[in-house]
Formats: C-alpha cells, structure tokens, sequence
C-alpha cells in the first residue's frame, strides 16, 4: 500500500480531516464537521475550544471508520498534518487543560477602541506604524489586540498569567497542543506563518520581537515555540483528552504518527498559506484566491518580504523545513465572503443552505442595480476600516431575494477586484489569470462572475480541497516523515476548469464603479 498523509482542515465554518495518497495526491477519504459561531454582542465573534477539538476528534474518527470500510489500514498514515483558522486567539490553563475563555474569531471587532487608542498615540495617527517589522496595520483582525483584550477583561487569563499557567495560542497551537498531549506533556508550538499573524512577531528576524511585546504589554512567557512550517512537532498520544477524544479512545490507530505542518514546502501551515502550497504557487508571482469565510489573495514574492504601498500586508508564507528559506507573499484579505451567504441563510432565512444561493441568484442573472457591500467587520484590504459596517443600496419595489442573493454574490466578486487591482500595481506585473479553491468555488455562478469582473480567466482545480492538500503535502515532506516528494518535477498534476469572461469590459467597470461608491457609502454611513 502507498503511503498515506492526513491533514486536519480547522476553518472557521468548519473542521475536516482529510487523508490523501502521497505518491499520487488522490483524496481517499474524508469528514466534515460543521463549527458553530456565537456573537455574543454586536461585533463579537467567538467559538468554543472544546467544541473545536472535539470536532478534530470526530472527524479523526469518521475518517478512519471510512478507510477501513475501504480495507484500508489506518497504519498507513504516516503523518498529519494541520492548517488553521489564523488569527483567532485562546487561551488556555497548562495544568488542567482548560480554555479560559472562547476563542477569540479573527472576525471579532471587540477591539476596536482599543486599536482607535493605539492608532490615536501613534506619529500622525498612522496605522501602519508597526509595519516595517510586522508587515501589517495596527487592527482588529490579528492577534495581539485580542490578546490584550483577554489580559484586561478576562480574570481567569490574568491568574493564570500570575500564576505562571497561561498558555497563549492560535488554533493551530491549541490542536497541536491537545494532540500531542495536552496537560501530560503537551507540544506548545507554532509555526512561521501562523505567528506572522500575531503582530507580535518579527517577520525579518523570525521571532517573537521583545519591543513588539512590550507594546501590546504581552508576556512573552506564554507565547508558543515558533517552528518551521514543515518539520516533526511531536506525535500523536492516546490519552489526550479522556472526555472528548473519541479518536484515540476508541481505536488509538493514530497513536505515535508524527504531526508536522508543512513539510519542507510550508508549514503547520495558516490556511491560506497551505492553500497556497496545494495550489503549487512555489514561484515567486504566482497567486491565489481561497473563497472561505472571508477571502484571501496571495502573492508568492520569493525569500524577500515585499512591502506594499496599496493596502496590502506582507506576510510569512511559509518555512518548509527548520534549515529552509522563508517565503514572503503579499496578501489582500477580505473579511466576509462566504459568511455573507451565511448570514443571508442563518440571519435572513432567505436560503436553506449556503448552495442553494446559487439557483436562487441565477434566477434573475442580475442585481438589477443592487449593491450588497457586506462590511460586517469593518472593511479589511484595501482600506483598513474598521468603523465600516453593512449597506445594501440601489434597492427599488421591484427588489426581491434573489436580487439580494445575486448583489452578495457580486460583493464577493468586487471584493477580490479590488484586491487583485492593488496587488497589479504593487507588483507592476498583472496577473494573466487567477487561481481559485476553497469552499465557495463549488458556485459557478460566482466563478463566472468572477471571471466577468475582473476580465481575466478564473481558474479551478477539480479536486477542491486545495488547502488540507498543501497540508499534507507540507507534513508529507517533512524530514523524518519524507514520503512526500516536493521537488519540481514530483508535484502532482492537478487538473482544472477554466470560466472565461463574458461580459465585454466596458459593462464591468461601469458595475465596479458603482460598487466602488456603494464602498464609500460604506465607510461613511454615519456622516
Ligand atoms: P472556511 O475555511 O473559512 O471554514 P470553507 O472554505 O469551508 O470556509 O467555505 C465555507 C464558506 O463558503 C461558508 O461561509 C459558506 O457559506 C460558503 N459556501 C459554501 N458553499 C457555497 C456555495 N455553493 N455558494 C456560496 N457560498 C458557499
């Protein structure tokens, strides 16, 4: 039998965990669980940690019960590897392995005085003060203000910090930690990509930066080991967590096969740079778009962090092996994509399931002047906004659901335009097509959209688990797993559907334009 590599897919809708052929890249078997939100106040976000490991359990579980009816031996996975939700933030106790509070989601806006007070004290009130080390804007959506949150408001993180208990973590810490563990020995790491995104790491030195600390006022004792993307953390155990742990009680198949991120290609990747790697984007200027919850376009720009002068950030890709090179990329990140089909589903009850937006907006093949701009958690790339919120405007008597349906649809697309416009000129050079995955792209709808909108060609793979395939290529390849070949000439072959333009480009800007003013409605909705 081949060798087999798993991955665990931690997104914020969902958990999967998924078990891929490392000779041939074939999905063999897969489950998914679906991660419930709360928004305990207005621009609060936050989902449980237990549920979250529970999740990573119970597909564990269901996967291996698949394989099995496939007579499969679970023993041939020679690694797991894990991509993560980034961003969102926990804190835990290190000696009873409890969460001291929610996870934080990186969609939280709870912040948001506490980053008008840091922009406020900085020279000219400028945001991206911290940019030189951390390649991003002071903002709600990383880590280090939501940290600071939990230090100020939460008693039980304050004690435990006192006491010397408090471990700080993002998802993939958090995994990593229960599955090699937890309280009995647990492996407390993180990887480069996923730390780039804490504002308090230095992303020229690769290390937590001391003056970065100071600023948040972080201690620094109960931030995780930062690792390399793709090398050998520690191995799975049987007794990790005797309420929750489904998986290893039962069958403890995955007992002593090793966890590591991205093999000697990227990481215990952040999502979308494992999206990044499973979409083989090794070269410096090759891209993505992963449609999630929120939607991210990245850039490889090789060994050298590049900075943007368009509202982009800089961030660590990925570190595929501890003796490797970094590589940087360019992001443009948009808060709400899918979760605007979310909301149209759970708030509105205008569709049953997220898929069902399509026949529904296909329906009228129009907005018929509606625009949708979904600023839920302010407005990230290009602008930075966080006091955005929501508007739907252009609406007549003759608007109905599907003209809604369809204007989310095209907010997503609008969205990824004006990213992929800011990344052209900061790189000069435009992009000829744009590469897709994640969970949205099941749409063709919206990957027709998208092609009209940006008057390229969108591109997508057939096999549409792009992210937890770069993961388990990153953990395949890692040294002391090695049954993943990354070299150029190994890479599997993906095939892919191509959807073309359609719309003449006159009719697309004229559609832009309008969105673009939506946008400034947007940002200025209270004056
Ligand atoms: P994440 O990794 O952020 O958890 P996924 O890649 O799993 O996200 O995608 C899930 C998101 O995509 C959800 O917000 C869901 O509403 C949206 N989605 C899923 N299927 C469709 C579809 N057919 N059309 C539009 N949106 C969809």
């Amino acid at each position: 039998m081949e060798p087999l590599v798993a991955a665990v897919d931690q997104g914020t809708s969902s958990t999967r965990f998924l078990v891929f052929n490392a000779k041939t890249a074939e999905l063999i078997s897969h489950h998914q669980v679906e991660i419930n939100q709360s928004f305990p106040k207005e621009g609060w976000v936050e989902e449980d940690p237990k549920e979250i490991m529970q999740s990573v359990y119970e597909c564990m579980e269901r996967t291996c019960e698949k394989l099995c009816q496939l007579n499969i031996d679970v023993s041939n996975i020679k690694a797991v590897g894990v991509t993560n939700q980034r961003e969102t933030t926990l804190v835990w106790d290190r000696e009873t392995g409890e969460p001291l509070y929610n996870a934080i989601v990186w969609l939280d806006l709870r912040t948001q005085s506490t980053v008008e007070r840091l922009i406020n004290k900085t020279p000219e009130k400028n945001k991206n003060h911290l940019k030189h080390k951390t390649g991003l804007p002071i903002s709600t959506y990383f880590s280090a203000v939501k940290l600071r949150w939990l230090l100020d408001n939460v008693d039980e993180v304050r004690q435990a910090v006192l006491s010397e208990r408090a471990m700080f973590g993002t998802v993939d810490s958090w995994i990593i930690w229960c599955l090699t563990g937890g309280r009995n020995g647990g492996v407390h790491c993180t990887d480069v990509s996923n730390a780039s995104r804490t504002m308090l790491f230095n992303i020229h030195t690769m290390d937590w930066d001391p003056e970065l600390c100071r600023y948040f006022d972080v201690p620094v004792e109960i931030l995780p080991k930062v690792r390399s993307s793709s090398e050998i953390y520690g191995w799975m155990v049987s007794s990790v967590n005797p309420q929750t742990c489904l998986f290893v009680c039962k069958s403890g198949s995955l007992t002593g096969v090793p966890i590591s991120g991205r093999p000697r290609l990227s990481q215990c990747l952040g999502d979308q740079s494992a999206a990044l790697v499973g979409q083989m984007c090794f070269k410096e200027g090759q891209a993505k778009n992963t449609y999630g919850t929120g939607c991210f376009l990245l850039r490889n720009t090789g060994t050298k962090p590049v900075m943007s002068d368009h509202g982009l950030l800089t961030t660590v890709a990925y570190k595929l092996g501890k003796d490797e090179p970094a590589c940087y990329a360019l992001e443009g990140s948009v808060a709400i994509a899918g979760a605007v089909v979310r909301w149209l589903k759970d708030n509105m009850g205008i569709v049953r399931s997220s898929s069902e937006i399509e026949k529904l907006a296909a329906a009228v093949g129009s907005s018929y002047g509606c625009y949708f701009v979904p600023a839920f958690s302010g407005l990230y790339a290009p602008y930075w906004e966080p006091s955005a919120r929501g508007i739907i405007c252009g609406l007549t008597q003759f608007t109905n659901r599907s003209h809604l349906a369809f204007a989310a649809l095209e907010a997503v697309c609008f969205q990824t335009r004006e990213i992929l416009d800011a990344m052209n000129q900061d790189s000069g050079i435009p992009l000829m097509q744009l590469q897709v995955d994640g969970g949205m792209t099941s749409n063709r709808l919206l990957m027709q959209l998208q092609a009209d909108i940006l008057c390229i060609p969108v591109v997508r793979p057939t096999m549409s688990e792009t992210t937890a395939l770069g993961a388990a290529m990153a953990a395949g390849a890692a040294e002391g797993v090695g049954v993943w070949n990354l070299s150029p000439n190994h890479l599997p072959h993906v095939t892919s559907e191509e959807f073309e333009p359609q719309i003449n480009p006159e009719e697309s800007e004229y559609r832009f334009a309008r969105w673009k003013k939506a946008v400034q409605r947007a940002m200025n909705w209270e004056t």
